[in-house]
């Protein structure tokens, strides 16, 4: 079965003045195992909102979601999400962030202790493991980011924008890296972006919706050797 059904998803916003914002029309889309998917649209075409609903962080207005077969009715830890912003708790240091959904789960000290050194190693900072997100770049938090999501070992990971915030060089090799720990971990990955360039680098299926909310305009299949 697919990973991943979104069927006939969509969400209506009321705002204060009573006027309605369709954020997505009625979507479907068929996510299969290990696919690296990214979504492209101009802004405000509910991409964000497609993610989120997937992610069990907003209910939807019409529709479901599919999950190896079985209907998604809360957040699971299965489905990880890393957004543009980097979410670290700036009281907490690299290593602490990382641990952080082992931590909710109660997970012990010994299995903490192994992730933060795992996962260290896969983002290569070790020598921060002390370090406060504010000493940080923007390139480093969002690793830690990423980490943080990886250690929950979610099969899906959402990405609404994460290479967003970055400058073009560090963009570059965190798309490197992404597509590294992609091929090794074989997650499923939805990946949201403004970047026509950023989604033919790293999708094998790009997803086009159009500015008519949760309209997809096409879906590309990106058949070009990986770097
Ligand atoms: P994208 O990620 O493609 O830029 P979004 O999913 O953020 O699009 O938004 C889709 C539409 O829904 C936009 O018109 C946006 O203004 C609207 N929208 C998103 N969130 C809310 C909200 N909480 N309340 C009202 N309208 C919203
Ligand atoms: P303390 O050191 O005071 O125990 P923690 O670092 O454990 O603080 O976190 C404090 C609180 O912040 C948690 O109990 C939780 O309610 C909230 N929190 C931590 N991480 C998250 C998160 N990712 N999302 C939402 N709330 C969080």
């Amino acid at each position: 079965s697919n990973c991943l059904r979104i069927e006939n998803l969509s969400k209506k916003y009321v705002s204060e003045k009573d006027k309605v914002v369709h954020a997505l029309g009625s979507t479907t889309i068929d996510i299969k195992e290990n696919d690296f998917v990214c979504i492209v649209g101009p802004s405000g075409c509910g991409k964000s909102t497609l993610l989120r609903i997937i992610a069990g962080l907003e209910a939807a207005t019409t529709g479901k979601v599919f999950f190896y077969g079985k209907e998604l009715k809360e957040p699971t830890r299965d489905i990880g999400m890393i957004f543009q912003q980097y979410s670290l708790l700036p009281w907490r240091t690299v290593e602490d962030n990382i641990v952080l959904g082992l931590e909710f789960r109660k997970e012990s000290n010994a299995i903490k202790k192994e992730a933060a050194e795992k996962f260290l190693n896969i983002i290569g900072m070790g020598e921060f493991r002390n370090a406060y997100p504010f000493e940080l770049s923007g390139g480093m938090q969002q690793r830690v980011a990423i980490a943080r999501a990886l250690a929950n070992d979610p099969k899906v990971l959402l990405m609404d924008e994460p290479f967003g915030a970055l400058d073009a060089h560090t963009r570059i090799l965190m798309q490197r890296e992404l597509l590294r720990i992609w091929r090794d971990n074989r997650k499923t990955i939805l990946f949201v972006t403004h970047s026509v360039d950023e989604a033919i680098y790293l999708a094998d299926k790009i997803i086009v919706m159009s500015s008519r909310p949760g309209t997809i305009k096409k879906v590309i299949d990106v058949d070009m050797p990986r770097p």
